[in-house]
């Protein structure tokens, strides 16, 4: 059975980034990543801009000044400023060429038309000079930058208003399980709500990711098998809910097989997620996750998510590590690599109790997973190990 680090590895080998852009409008691209450089259209500052509310100076060698005049904000009009003169000025409005200072109001007292300043002014200070931020022609953010609401805003101060981005791949998410009820109706004996569906479409949205489509399939091979190869078909990324474990009623790899699904990997040596399959057909990458709620979500965090994210042009992508101080006892059973629900908070994290595969009662407080390799023995307060920061808010 392979490591986890091997199954990262094999899915980032065999997750090709896609070669289709989308032209977008800012206001829908958030979360999209840009798929070639932008170049800045303007000068960002394109004045020389007050930095604060004040005076500008044409600088001379006394502590006093003639106002001749006011600048604010959005102001088009150009003073002519002597050595000696000052205007009264506002954030963000034009510094006159012949001003080079700004000082700051708190920092003077004026009476009538003179204007006195009560501390050292610096060449150039509290001017925000032409091109500070960006040049006009020089990049302003890279191929492979993740547009946030901070990227979107800035590439607006700079007048753009579209950009070239990565598509983002349609996603079909594929529920097996007789047992499974709709949420709203009443369970019947042996009957459990279906959730690994809404748990997906809602971690994807939260990633960016809203081209989803949901199908449920009841445990019987003819139907597994039909619908498979329907969502292999007309979509980019497959993820299929439980079935692939080895129980008689468990059709998902067979189904895979039948459709000729290359399997890269089937069972990883982890805990939970360990009945997870990773295939291809063509482009179309194919997990098929175990269908414990639990060991779903892990998968897809571990694994699903960097596939996604490579595949829509964020080739970097990497879950936030960090070491921390165990609050917690852990007794690790077997030679399984673990991935424990934990809460992190300040350099330090608690592992949670109840790791089941099947417990999300433990996932939905957790904002961490501690990772035990399955080098790794038993954890003991205070040891410093290894936490997996889930993006979840
Ligand atoms: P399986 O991987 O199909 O053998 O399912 C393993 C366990 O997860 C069983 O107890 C299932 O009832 C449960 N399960 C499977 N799919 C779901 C789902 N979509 N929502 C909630 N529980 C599920
Ligand atoms: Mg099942």
């Amino acid at each position: 059975m392979i490591s986890v680090e091997q199954a990262s590895q094999i899915i980032s080998e065999n997750t090709q980034l896609t070669d289709k852009s989308i032209d977008i409008n800012l206001i829908y691209a958030l979360s999209y990543v840009l798929f070639e450089d932008v170049h800045s259209p303007i000068n960002m500052p394109p004045f020389r801009q007050s930095a604060m509310d004040g005076y500008a100076l044409h600088l001379h060698d006394a502590k006093t000044y003639s106002l001749v005049g006011e600048i604010k904000a959005g102001d088009a009009h150009q003073l002519h400023l002597k050595p000696g003169d000052a205007v009264r000025i506002f954030t963000g409005a034009p510094v006159p060429d012949s001003a080079n200072a700004v000082v700051i109001q708190e920092k003077t007292s004026s009476q009538n038309h003179t204007l006195r300043i009560e501390s050292n002014v610096v060449k150039n200070e509290n001017i925000r000079p032409i091109g500070e931020q960006v040049l006009e022609g020089h990049i302003d953010l890279k191929k492979g930058v993740k547009l946030t609401a901070a990227a979107i805003a800035y590439l607006t101060t700079l007048g753009i208003t579209q950009v070239k981005v990565y598509k983002k791949p349609s996603i079909a998410i594929v529920v097996t399980g007789n047992e499974l009820v709709k949420a709203g109706n009443n369970l019947q004996y042996g009957q459990i709500y279906e959730s690994n569906a809404i748990m997906l479409i809602s971690a994807l949205k939260q990633a960016g990711y809203s081209n989803i489509s949901t199908h449920i399939v009841s445990d019987h091979y003819e139907k597994t098998l039909q619908v498979l190869k329907e969502v292999i078909h007309e979509n980019d990324v497959i993820l299929v809910s439980g079935g692939i474990s080895v129980g008689d009623y468990d059709f998902v790899g067979k189904a895979l097989e039948e459709l000729e699904v290359i399997e890269h990997f089937y069972k990883v040596n982890q805990k939970p997620g360990k009945p997870l399959f990773f295939g291809k057909k063509d482009h179309k990458i194919i997990f098929a996750l175990p269908g414990n709620p639990a060991a779903s979500l892990s998968c897809f965090y571990i694994y699903v998510i960097a596939a996604i994210e490579k595949l829509s042009g964020n080739f970097n992508f990497k879950l936030n590590r960090v070491k921390a101080v165990s609050k917690s006892d852990f007794i690790k059973k077997g030679d399984r690599a673990q991935f424990l629900k934990a809460i992190y908070n300040d350099g330090k994290v608690e592992i949670l109790e109840g790791q089941n595969s099947s417990m999300l009662h433990t996932f939905a407080l957790a904002n961490a997973l501690v990772y035990v390799s399955d080098k790794h023995e038993s954890i003991n307060i205070n040891d410093e190990v290894e936490v997996i920061l889930l993006p979840i808010n």
